[in-house]
């Protein structure tokens, strides 16, 4: 592989203007700027390193750009996103969002770090290995889209009307990756998903004068009594069944949260709170921010709660309640079994409805390209990787691993722990993105002499 590190040195220059031109595209989903210019520009510079691809249209949606290449009986899955965030708001960027001004060993532009240096870092090490080891030492399935930064929304139908061009696959490439204020990369391996309900009771044809209250049911009542029904006052999800659903973390998954650096002091300081839940300490706060599941109360409304005050019985009360799923959860799964839940203790009169969804998708950590991956950031950061079994977050990752059974890698990214994703001043250091592009190198290699 010295020949491939002395190819990406020596390309060090080119490699960073061609970055510089990519994000020079604004390709805004959220705005609907630039969207097809850049997909198109992303399919022809994953022909020009070799990859057979293609724009993919998604009715109603953001052109998909797909790309295969290589051969043999292992495939590798990878998944960017060519779109990016708002830069908005313009007066607090040093330098123009999409100037992609290299300024004290950085590169600051919107996208740089999510998601256009890290697919850029990619394809410059497909290059470079190609260049001086040779052909891929397996295919390659790339899905590079344009609308995570709105949440994917047709993600799982893209995937759904072309399964048999993506099936096969043994792992997936996830997008993303940083590394710590230590020096220490970081890989993440699941994500959590989301049961977002909007839960509603009416009451009288109309709000009423208070004084009917001894006569007239309050539907502000009926929600509160059903939502305390969810959870009780230990922080325990009562939803009937619902905790049955929940994996707990295996002991090689244990290894990894222990491993994982959280400084509680900080962090407590940063919220302004004296405790976590449950009087968490140790491992066990980051065990509940990763693997367990929430049930949230976002929003209530009801009544008035204007100035002054109003003798009034409502006859609405509505609350936004969200789920953070785990496996084995999932959204129509949790809404299920909270309306049984909410029927068998009689509050039939509540009414429940899925507003938004994920699912939610944890890897294998014993899969041995897991491994490999763990083991090539180890080498080439040369630090003790920090591996998440899942994020605290949601994202898209089931729409493809779960679909597929394989697991998602996200790991040897470009960014640093202030890249400032979706904010001003977006950047990655170039020291990074030039260890991003060896990673991408010796990650192929590790995989091709599984
Ligand atoms: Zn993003």
């Amino acid at each position: 592989m010295d020949r491939f590190e002395a190819n990406v040195q020596a390309n060090q220059e080119r490699f960073l203007a061609e970055l510089q031109e990519f994000c020079r595209k604004p390709s805004i989903i959220a705005q609907g700027i630039g969207i097809e210019e850049t997909a198109d520009w992303v399919r022809d510079r994953l022909q020009g390193v070799g990859f057979d691809s293609q724009v993919i249209q998604v009715e109603g949606g953001a052109p998909v750009v797909y790309g295969e290449m290589g051969s043999g009986d292992k495939t590798l899955m990878i998944y960017n996103h060519y779109d990016v965030q708002p830069p908005e708001p313009l007066d607090l960027w040093d330098s123009g969002p999409f100037d992609a001004e290299i300024r004290d060993g950085r590169v600051w532009a919107r996208g740089v770090s999510d998601n256009k240096g890290p697919w850029m870092a990619r394809v410059q090490a497909i290059e470079a290995y190609q260049k001086e080891i040779g052909e891929l030492p397996f295919r390659i399935k790339w899905i590079v889209e344009g609308e995570e930064e709105i949440g994917s929304p047709n993600l799982g139908r893209f995937v759904e009307e072309n399964k048999e061009l993506l099936a096969g696959a043994d792992a997936c490439l996830w997008e993303g990756g940083r590394r710590d204020g230590a020096g220490r990369p970081v890989i993440s391996l699941g994500m959590k998903g989301i049961a977002y309900l909007g839960l509603s009771v009416s009451g009288a044809s109309s709000d009423l004068h208070s004084m009917n209250a001894p006569i007239v049911g309050n539907p502000a009542w009926r929600l509160i009594w059903a939502l305390a029904s969810l959870k009780d006052e230990n922080e325990n999800i009562t939803v009937d069944g619902l905790m049955d659903h929940v994996v707990k973390p295996t002991e090689e998954e244990w290894e990894y949260l222990r491993g994982i650096p959280f400084d509680e002091e900080e962090s407590k300081q940063d919220f302004g709170i004296n405790s976590f839940l449950k009087d968490a300490t140790g491992p066990d706060v980051v065990k509940q921010l990763l693997f367990d599941p929430t049930c949230t109360i976002c929003g209530f409304l009801t009544g008035y709660t204007g100035p002054g005050l109003k003798t009034v019985l409502p006859n609405q009360a509505s609350a936004k309640v969200d789920f953070r799923l785990v496996p084995d959860l999932n959204p129509e799964l949790v809404l299920r079994l909270v309306r049984e839940h909410l029927d068998r203790r009689g509050f039939t009169d509540v009414n429940v409805e899925l507003l938004a969804q994920l699912w939610p998708y944890r890897s294998p950590v014993e899969h041995p390209w897991v491994k490999a991956s763990i083991s090539v950031a180890r080498d080439i950061f040369g630090a003790e990787p920090v591996v998440y079994p899942s994020s605290a977050g949601g994202g898209p990752m089931y729409q493809l691993c779960g679909t597929f059974g394989i697991p998602g890698i996200s790991g040897g990214g470009v960014g640093n722990p202030n890249s400032n994703l979706h904010a001003p001043n977006e950047n990655i250091y170039v020291e990074d993105y030039m260890r991003s592009i060896l990673y991408t190198g010796h990650l192929i290699n590790a995989i091709g002499s599984l």
